[in-house]
């Protein structure tokens, strides 16, 4: 791997904690979380106990005020390099609390954000329902304001923490006449008519609950709105840049989580008489694996530089999430294809990797919509 100049000794530090942290406190339990289907909540505990959740939120919530994206790119990353695909961290922390951080009123922040940096709260956010998931415009909640609350009421699916989630981002028309007057509401799973659907099977991130939302006449009240009604869509599009990175990233260290598995395996395993990694296909293949995978880390460590100097570039996020989530699933295909029948077998983790990495051109974005984005950009003047 290519050394990198962009971290200093407080970066390092975080990050060897944060690795001890996924040894100790999740990878033992990666088996029996899979077998699960969930991650306990004592797992969010014990990171916000460490400071490893929002730990970019201000004081004033009881976050640690850190206003430099590498460290939310190391969590990212480490979770990628780990192999962990069921604890989130970075879907709670980067995703989905700058919702709140950026445009929730100050009494709202205060109703949610400490005791999700502490991990009592576990945060998901709900925008796709069953017809609409690249075209939110075509989004049916509603949420009708009601004098002293609104009244919301619709479906959502594929939901990420929608088992173990407590507060709920979801997504709602507020005013039917106008496709993109979509407002944003925090909803915890304790109010009355919100119920859990179904926990969805799916083909990997098993360890990831994943369910339908619905909302059944809720009354959410006025001040759960974030930031103003109908400007929801404004929200989500201006949360992209980091979002996408932040799947990028993610995407960088499981590539090279998927990588090492299959260096380990392939200098090991004999075959016509030398270790496999002898043969020059191997050694090519992994050769040009390596090469894209410096690409793609080069790449994102220039994307969080530059967030950190204010410029949000969703353009340029949407094609490290293009690329890095082709590149992942490539690493992992090799990886499958260099363990030859072992790759194909669940006690070999190549497998899961295969498995688990098959989502990311599909969630935050799928790969054709990244592209619709970059092409618009091209052809935009
Ligand atoms: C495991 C998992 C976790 C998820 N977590 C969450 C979550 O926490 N919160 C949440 O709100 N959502 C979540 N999602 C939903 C996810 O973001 C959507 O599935 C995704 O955006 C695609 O939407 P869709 O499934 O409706 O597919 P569709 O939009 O129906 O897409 C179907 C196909 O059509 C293509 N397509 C669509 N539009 C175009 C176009 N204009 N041009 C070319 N091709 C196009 C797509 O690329 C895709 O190949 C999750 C999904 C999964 C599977």
């Amino acid at each position: 791997m290519m050394k990198r100049y962009c971290f200093d000794e407080d970066h390092n530090m975080f990050r060897e904690s944060f690795r001890a942290f996924l040894e100790q406190e999740v990878a033992p339990h990666r088996a029996e979380w899979r077998e699960a289907g969930i991650v306990p909540r004592e797992v969010y505990l014990k990171a916000g106990e460490m400071g490893f959740l929002i730990p970019q939120a201000p004081e004033s919530l009881g976050g640690l005020g850190i206003d430099d994206f590498r460290f939310q790119q190391i969590i990212s990353e480490e979770i990628g390099v780990s192999g962990e695909t069921g604890f989130m961290p970075q879907l709670h922390s980067t995703i989905i609390a700058p919702y709140f951080l950026k445009y929730a009123s100050e009494e709202l922040k205060q109703k949610y954000i400490p005791k999700a940096i502490t991990g009592e709260y576990i945060l998901g956010v709900a925008m796709t329902e069953p017809d609409a998931g690249s075209d939110l415009a075509g989004m049916r909640a509603t949420a009708v304001d009601q004098g002293d609350h609104y009244l919301l009421n619709g479906a959502k699916t594929y939901i990420s923490n929608g088992i173990c989630g407590d507060v709920f981002v979801v997504a709602a028309r507020t005013n039917p006449n106008i496709p993109h007057a979509i407002s944003l509401f925090a909803v915890e799973s304790n109010f009355e008519g919100f119920k859990r659907g179904a926990h969805l099977k799916k083909m990997g991130m098993k360890s990831q609950d994943t369910a339908e939302l619905f909302f059944d006449n809720v009354k959410v009240p006025k001040e759960n709105l974030i930031g103003a009604e109908g400007q929801g869509f404004k929200y989500l599009m201006s949360g992209l840049a980091e979002e996408r990175l932040i799947c990028a990233i993610w995407n960088v260290g499981t590539a090279e989580y998927a990588f090492e598995l299959t260096k380990e395996f392939v200098l090991d395993r004999k075959v016509f008489g030398k270790p496999l990694a002898a043969m020059q296909n191997t050694q090519f293949k992994m050769a040009e694996l390596r090469a894209r995978m410096d690409m793609a880390m080069a790449f994102t460590d220039t994307l969080v530089a530059n967030i950190n100097r204010g410029d949000h570039d969703s353009v340029a996020a949407s094609s490290a999430k293009l690329l890095t989530s082709e590149l992942l699933c490539d690493v992992a295909d090799e990886g499958v294809q260099l363990h030859g029948g072992a790759g194909y077998m669940d006690e070999y983790p190549i497998s899961q990797v295969y498995a688990d990495a098959r989502i990311t051109r599909i969630f935050a974005g799928t790969s054709e919509i990244m592209k619709l984005i970059i092409s618009r950009d091209i052809f935009s003047d």
